[in-house]
């Protein structure tokens, strides 16, 4: 593990992922927010493994809401927001968009691995499973999401910080 300014890495992972879509689609566009707590600071974390996981989770953002814009066409808007948070014990990074969201049939499966709602070829889905080992087993955190079908999915990485102390 090291200790990483956690905005900056989220950043870092956030600009990559996106020129690495408009380089394969230059078509893409969607608005990106962020919101980054200043209060997070440094914590201990692997760095090459949890960007992995930030770049799934983005990756996952963007297709849900080009899935949703081929749908509906110029009237709407991709929203992707990008967070952090300090918590008294923890941080957070949370990755929201206003694509498709989850059904209910995929909600309890989405971390199961190899299940993906993608095309063959399109989707490995492996993203989610990899992810939740990494937060969990590799971090001791947490990763979770919420849904609503049709209108928005929040992901949540909830690592927490061993000693908080300034
Ligand atoms: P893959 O991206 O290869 O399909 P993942 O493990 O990353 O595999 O995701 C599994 C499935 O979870 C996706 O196929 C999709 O059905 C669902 N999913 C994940 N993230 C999102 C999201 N942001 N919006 C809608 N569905 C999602
Ligand atoms: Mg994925």
């Amino acid at each position: 593990k090291e200790s990483t300014d956690i905005n900056a890495f989220v950043n870092e992972y956030l600009r990559i992922s996106y020129h690495g879509l408009r380089a394969k689609d230059k078509t893409f566009t969607a608005t990106v927010v962020t919101d980054y707590d200043d209060e997070v600071g440094k914590a201990e974390i692997i760095p090459q493994d949890l960007g992995r996981v930030l770049v799934n989770l983005l990756n996952n953002a963007y297709y849900a809401v080009q899935t949703k814009q081929k749908k509906e066409g110029q009237a709407y808007e991709p929203l992707i927001t990008v967070s952090t948070h300090r918590l008294s014990d923890a941080f957070e990074i949370r990755v929201k968009d206003n694509g498709t969201g989850i059904s209910k049939e995929a909600m309890n499966r989405v971390f199961q691995p190899f299940f993906t709602t993608k095309p063959t070829g399109q989707g490995t889905g492996l993203g989610l499973s990899l992810s939740h080992d990494i937060v969990t087993k590799g971090h001791g955190g947490k990763l979770y999401f919420e849904t609503a079908e049709g209108q928005y999915t929040e992901f949540i990485i909830q690592v927490p910080v061993a000693h908080v102390d300034d």
